[in-house]
């Protein structure tokens, strides 16, 4: 199998090897050893400021999304959502069902957010923004620093899904001043699907004591609590808890520096390769974590998508929505090598000598 989507990816071999072990029991010393070293790698790894606070949920990344919505902004708040694709409305979907005020910018497909278009906004009353630091529908990557000056300017407190941004793109909480991050354990963790965390600076743990929680399962003071010695309140995805502390181990041991340069170095080196083939690039903002292509006006991704996974054996992640017959995109996240890319874009290449790419 050769998977280039953006989650689940390719793991590693030793978080494989982890992966076939036994699952062992985890209110133990042991357990809560693993995972107060998972919460410092967390807050070393995303550049948390002093006090930061980091904590693992079981499940997927909207859940982080919601949890974090639920538990850190409240009908008091007026929040500012940049709504650029799938993601991005996600959080306008979840400001909704929550009864967080909320408005919406919109930009346009496949652009960023400039100063210019987020100067509205300055001074009328928002408290808090909300975005995902790589649009994983449209691989746009918007500018964190922009974004925190911004919010420092204004007094907001900023919220940053970067489930396909860590380890990607950099990040570095404190300088940015963002107030919480979340991400999930598939995306370029390389782990299997089903949990996330979050990690929350102090103006977030200073929200979440004082708004109280009216979810169960989704209970951030609850998990901060728990947090404190090692555990979590529910039973945790013990097994794929332990392969992210494998991980989170791995990525500190090269430097998260050096792991986002091997992202990015692995972008790079496919949009060169792909570059000559009769595909358009879609994202005027480029994240490291995806290249989203446009086909011929005469050719079908979705077709292409299904004719790669069926006859070669390679996953590429299909697009939803209005584009799915017109985009698909190619993950360099998880375990790719140059060699990989290479056997993508040969087989790329049997298909423009088949007439499926279109372009003639
Ligand atoms: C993948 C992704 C999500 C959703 O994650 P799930 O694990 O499918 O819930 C949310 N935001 C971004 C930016 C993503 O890339």
């Amino acid at each position: 199998m050769l998977n280039f989507t953006v989650g689940p990816v390719m793991m590693n071999d030793e978080v494989r090897a982890l992966g076939a072990e036994q699952v062992p029991y985890f209110r133990t010393a042991e357990f809560s050893a693993v995972m107060q070293e998972s919460e410092r790698l967390m807050l070393k790894l995303t550049g948390a400021p002093q006090g930061s606070r980091a904590v693992f949920l079981t499940s997927s990344g909207t859940g982080a999304m919601e949890a974090v919505v639920m538990g850190t902004l409240d009908s008091s708040d007026k929040a500012l959502v940049i709504d650029g694709g799938s993601f991005g409305h996600r959080f306008c979907q979840l400001c909704e069902l929550h009864h967080i005020p909320y408005q919406a910018i919109n930009p346009a497909f496949g652009h960023g957010v400039s100063e210019g278009d987020l100067a509205p906004f300055a001074g009328q009353g928002f408290t808090a923004l909300l975005v995902n630091l790589d649009e994983t529908s449209t691989g746009v990557l918007y500018d964190l620093p922009l974004l925190g000056r911004f919010c420092r300017e204004n007094g907001m407190f900023l919220v940053v899904d970067a489930i396909s941004a860590f380890l990607c793109d950099p990040i570095d909480m404190a300088a940015s001043g963002v107030g919480v991050m979340l991400t999930g354990s598939q995306k370029a963790l390389a782990c299997p699907p089903g949990a996330s965390v979050v990690v929350l600076a102090p103006p977030a743990l200073e929200r979440i004591g004082r708004i109280v929680p009216q979810t169960m399962y989704f209970d951030l003071r609850n998990a901060l609590k728990n947090g404190e010695r090692g555990q979590t309140p529910f039973t945790p995805a013990v097994g794929t808890m332990l392969q992210i502390n494998l991980r989170l181990r791995q990525v500190d041991a090269i430097g998260v520096e050096a792991e986002v340069a091997k992202v990015a170095a692995q972008a790079a080196d496919f949009r060169q390769r792909v570059s000559s083939l009769p595909f358009s690039t879609v994202s005027l903002s480029p994240t490291n974590a995806v290249t989203p292509l446009e086909v011929a006006p005469d050719a079908d991704a979705h077709h292409i998508f299904e004719l790669l996974k069926d006859e070669y054996g390679i996953w590429i992640c299909p697009n939803g929505g209005e584009l799915a017959h017109r985009v698909f995109r190619v993950g360099h996240i998880g375990n790719l090598t140059p060699a990989d890319n290479a056997a993508l874009v040969g087989a790329f290449q049997d298909l423009l000598a088949r007439g499926e790419l279109g372009g003639r």
